[in-house]
């Protein structure tokens, strides 16, 4: 659109470039919405750090899935020693302690129940 305003006249080329930039923030699609979500993460999101702090917990988790006495929280599949885990008979896995906190009296149905 417009498309023959943006040569020869730059008062209106800027006229129109607000203009497009003020129906855009107008929009309620989803595509600017989710736009909208994202930028309003504070400007401190690293990436790279929390690819870095992902790899530390995969690493701490695939030493506590080699440990005998641990298993999965149903919840966040992160591995924890049981010490550390709640089993939740009425709906039947393990739940750790963040999880828990989370759930709180909430019940979750499982399509698959954990052994104990
Ligand atoms: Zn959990």
């Amino acid at each position: 659109m417009g498309n023959n305003y943006t040569s020869g006249m730059s008062g209106n080329h800027r006229d129109l470039a607000t203009r497009r930039e003020a129906r855009m923030s107008n929009s309620t699609g989803p595509l600017p919405a989710a736009s909208t979500a994202a930028r309003s993460y504070p400007g401190s999101f690293d990436f790279e750090n929390m690819l870095v702090s992902l790899r530390e917990l995969f690493a701490l988790d695939r030493q506590k899935a080699s440990q005998s006495d641990s298993s999965r929280c149903g919840i966040c599949y992160l591995h924890f020693l049981f010490s550390e885990l709640h089993y939740r008979d009425e709906e039947g896995f393990y739940v750790c302690y963040n999880c828990e906190r989370a759930l709180g009296k909430q019940t979750v149905p499982m399509l698959r129940r954990q052994q104990k």
